[in-house]
């Protein structure tokens, strides 16, 4: 087993790359028993963001915990790169309400910005991009009435909050492909994973 498959079996574009497979990031491992504000255990984005905000906010002393050495193996070195506020915010509307889906698009939005200022901060070269992301419908077979009657309700909830960029495009302009009409979110972002972290 290589240190990169904590998480399923087949390599993603992320993980493939000379530096990390042939020099693994290497850390020092804890010899003796510590005294810890916090412990964060696994090397995703999750734990690692967690890590690196409590000793920016001034926690002096936080145990970082992983397997081995395996840093963005798991999911993080799985996901497709897209930073994005595009959700399905007329599901949300109906379990959390205008409060609750408005809370959620600017918890979403922040994070995106969280992590352009911190590429920004530490000039980080993970190929960080601002891009629009779409919504569009999936079902081949479904009528264009039935498409845009859901699209515009996504549209409606996501403008609703306040928070959004978002307009209803006709096609995405994606080359060699058609999807038809669908809700635009602008400002969204991309990035390499694994560069990142
Ligand atoms: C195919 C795919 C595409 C995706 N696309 C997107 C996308 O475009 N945009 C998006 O926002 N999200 C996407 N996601 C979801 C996103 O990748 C995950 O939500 C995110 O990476 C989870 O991060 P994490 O840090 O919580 O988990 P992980 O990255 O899985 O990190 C958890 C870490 O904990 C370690 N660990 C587990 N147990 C222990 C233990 N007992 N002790 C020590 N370490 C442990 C694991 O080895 C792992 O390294 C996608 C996911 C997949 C699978």
């Amino acid at each position: 087993m290589s240190w990169t498959d904590s998480s399923g079996a087949t390599k993603t574009v992320w993980l493939e790359r000379d530096d990390l497979l042939s020099k693994p990031p290497s850390y020092p491992q804890l010899t003796q028993d510590t005294k810890t504000d916090v412990v964060v255990i696994g090397g995703g984005i999750a734990g690692l963001h967690i890590a690196y905000e409590l000793l920016r906010s001034g926690m002096k002393k936080v145990v970082y915990w992983r397997m081995e050495v395996k840093i963005g193996s798991g999911e993080t070195g799985r996901t497709t790169g897209h930073l994005s506020a595009d959700n399905e915010y007329n599901d949300f509307l109906n379990l959390h309400g205008a409060e609750g889906t408005a809370r959620i698009a600017a918890a979403q939005k922040g994070a995106i910005d969280r992590i352009a200022t911190i590429v920004d901060k530490h000039k980080i070269d993970c190929a960080f991009v601002r891009l629009p992301g779409y919504m569009f419908h999936g079902l081949p077979t479904s009528s264009r009435e039935f498409r845009l009657d859901t699209l515009e309700e996504l549209y409606d909830a996501a403008e609703k909050t306040g928070k959004l960029d978002v307009s209803i495009v006709n096609d995405t302009c994606i080359k060699g492909f058609k999807s038809g009409p669908a809700v635009r979110f602008g400002n969204q972002a991309t990035f390499h994973p694994t560069k990142y972290l």
